[in-house]
């Protein structure tokens, strides 16, 4: 087994989550374009409980009814396709909301610039 299998098995797993949640495609469909086996997508089902969500959300005829809307990110302003459940359109907004509301971070962040300046000035004297 090579290296990359788990990246290549995660790439693979989400392809199939976005397709799935497309209600013009059948299941079987989505199998077929992906070229993913019944037992290699049981396997799947096993370990990724959002693919086992959209099913169920198949089977309930409820998944036309949750159609994927834009958000306004709360940092940046931008609109954005959220990816599930996300706030932010990307990891950068999501660290600056992080350090908005935790002072913590914020002087972490502070002192780790400061002490990457020391030791460059320092790298510069000697
Ligand atoms: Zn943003």
């Amino acid at each position: 087994m090579s290296n990359d299998q788990p990246y290549l098995k995660r790439l693979e797993e989400q392809a199939c989550e976005l397709l799935l949640r497309s209600p013009r495609l059948s299941v079987s469909q989505v199998l077929e374009l992906l070229d993913i086996s019944d037992s290699e997508f049981r396997q799947m089902l096993k370990g990724n409980t959002e693919i086992a969500t959209l099913l169920e959300q198949r089977k309930d005829g409820c998944l036309a009814t949750t159609p994927v809307e834009s958000k306004e990110c709360p940092v940046c302003h931008d609109w954005f396709v959220p990816y599930a459940s996300a706030r932010y359109c990307s990891d950068a907004c999501a660290q600056t909301a992080h350090l908005r509301t935790s002072p913590d971070a914020a002087r972490r962040l502070r002192a780790k610039y400061r002490a990457h300046q020391t030791t460059k000035a320092r790298a510069k004297s000697e």
